[in-house]
């Protein structure tokens, strides 16, 4: 994602929302710390962490303090380089080419690497700023701004989704994953990164670990519960990278390995 501030002045008015567990359906969770006045914890059944209950989403105010355009061309090369070695890690997995939609894609660092390793290139995201300078700064044109649900994508219609710390953000985690499903490719594949909350690198005190994000990080994920919520969408676990950082690398499909 981007560089906007979500930020959630939390008051006396503040609505809240309690929530099923988006993984199991379970309504039973523990308490494990409060931030910034946001209650994180844990479900019971499956032990997946998130804010809960968390602020309704009109509480929930996006902020901009930066001079994007120069943040982003300070940035670009760099990040167009790191995409690329994403991008030929999917090829090295199989996927060679076709069609490719980052979810997410901010400023189109992903979808241009995509594009110069031979894919058909597309990016959408829910922040305009990012989307205009990919498509002025970049040359980009499958870039679009708005939710991914609104685009009315064609069925089965990309060879490769990625989804680069997106899905920890999204308030209706469920309807996404299906979305995702319904505009997969029979052979293609779901990129996902997000952080782990089960990696040996996060904080015994997990309020200070730095991906503990009141209002933006909604869920933490472990390599347990994240296949976890694809199988209720009958996505299997194709394969699983090693990371040294709390970061969950893992792709998704139709058939398993
Ligand atoms: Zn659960």
């Amino acid at each position: 994602m981007g560089l906007g501030n979500v930020k959630t002045q939390i008051t006396t008015e503040t609505k809240w929302d309690t929530l099923d567990c988006p993984v199991c359906d379970g309504s039973q969770f523990t308490k494990l710390f409060e931030k910034q006045g946001e209650p994180f914890a844990r479900c019971d059944h499956c032990g997946l962490v998130m804010i809960n209950p968390r602020p309704s989403y009109d509480n929930v105010i996006e902020t901009y303090d930066e001079d994007y355009s120069t943040f982003y061309i300070k940035k670009a090369d760099k990040k167009i380089q790191r995409a690329k070695r994403w991008v030929r890690s999917v090829q090295k997995y199989g996927v060679k080419s076709g069609r490719w939609l980052d979810v997410g894609c901010s400023a189109g660092f992903i979808v241009k690497a995509v594009e110069e390793l031979g894919f058909e290139a597309y990016g959408v995201d829910v922040e305009k700023y990012g989307v205009e300078f990919a498509k002025s700064n970049l040359g980009l044109k499958n870039v679009v701004h708005g939710m991914l649900e609104e685009q009315k994508y064609p069925d089965g219609y990309f060879d490769v989704i990625s989804a680069y710390d997106v899905i920890e953000h999204v308030p209706d985690l469920n309807s996404f994953i299906a979305e995702l499903k319904r505009i997969l490719s029979p052979n293609g594949v779901i990129d996902i990164r997000t952080p782990d909350a089960g990696h040996w690198a996060v904080p015994r005190k997990m309020e200070n670990w730095n991906a503990i994000i009141p209002s933006e990080h909604l869920y933490y994920f472990d390599k347990r519960t994240l296949p976890l919520i694809f199988a209720r969408h009958d996505l299997k676990l194709v394969k699983h990278m090693f990371n040294f950082k709390p970061t969950l690398k893992m792709y998704f499909g139709f058939s398993g390995k």
